[in-house]
């Protein structure tokens, strides 16, 4: 790869795509979900982003929806949910096989209600899957020790898988679906599409890294030292990684 693996970018935009994460890449990390905004400015250049690449689209662990009102720049495309949902055209479509798995998170989100309130953390319920929050609980680390110890048990138990996010545990049916393939999916029946990029902050964004191009990681005091190792490019928090979609204009 050249010295400056943006440049292999910047000058194809016809045939670039530009993927972006949101919480915590675009819209920076705040205590509550609810209270996530993408700055104007970031917008203006996700926009202009529109005019000149061939695809820009955001891969995000919301809901889909969410994440479009989130970046609610006309011409972009969403994946939701970390693939399990893909927005087209303006409606939620689900990946294959996430439908079934629907009454099990309901019986694994009331199994563990309890236990999630004892810990001071909160329960999302994303449809195809389940974030508990335990940003704002009293005590992080206890949360995390009680959730470990009483509720994976019990996600496992009707079989979904759980996986640690940013003071955040994630519950999902186990299929063969995550960032990377709802990147796949976005540039799939794009075939004028030869080079991607893709900008996350957290571990689930490696799989995005997998199938594109150019990894850029956007730094904060909680991104994981792997995702670091994996990036071509690494910016300095969400302003970081501003300058550079503007430096993708140039
Ligand atoms: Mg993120």
């Amino acid at each position: 790869m050249s010295a400056d693996p943006l440049q292999r970018i910047r000058t194809v935009p016809a045939s670039s795509a530009i993927l972006l994460d949101v919480d915590g890449t675009l819209a920076p990390i705040v205590a509550h979900p609810d209270l996530s905004a993408v700055p104007p400015e970031t917008l203006a250049v996700i926009a202009a982003l529109v005019e000149r690449y061939v695809l820009v689209g955001c891969v995000s662990g919301r809901r889909a929806l969410d994440a479009a009102r989130l970046v609610p720049v006309p011409g972009v495309h969403f994946a939701g949910n970390h693939g399990l949902e893909l927005l087209v055209d303006g409606e939620v479509q689900l990946a294959g096989g996430v439908e079934e798995w629907l009454p099990d998170l309901r019986t694994a989100t009331a199994a563990i209600e309890p236990i999630v309130a004892e810990a001071g953390g909160w329960i999302e319920d994303k449809g195809a899957s389940l974030t508990v929050h335990f940003r704002e609980a009293p005590d992080p680390t206890a949360a995390r020790a009680l959730l470990e110890l009483r509720a994976i048990p019990l996600l496992n138990a009707v079989g979904l898988v759980s996986r640690w996010g940013r003071m955040s545990l994630e519950a999902r049916p186990p299929l063969p679906v995550d960032k990377g393939s709802a990147i796949e999916e976005l540039l799939l029946g794009r075939p004028g599409v030869h080079r991607s990029l893709y900008a996350g902050d957290d571990r689930t964004d490696l799989d995005g890294f997998a199938v594109v191009d150019v990894k850029v990681a956007v730094r904060s005091d909680e991104t994981p030292e792997e995702l670091l190792e994996a990036a071509d490019v690494i910016v300095e928090g969400t302003e970081g990684l501003v300058a550079l979609l503007a430096s993708l204009l140039d």
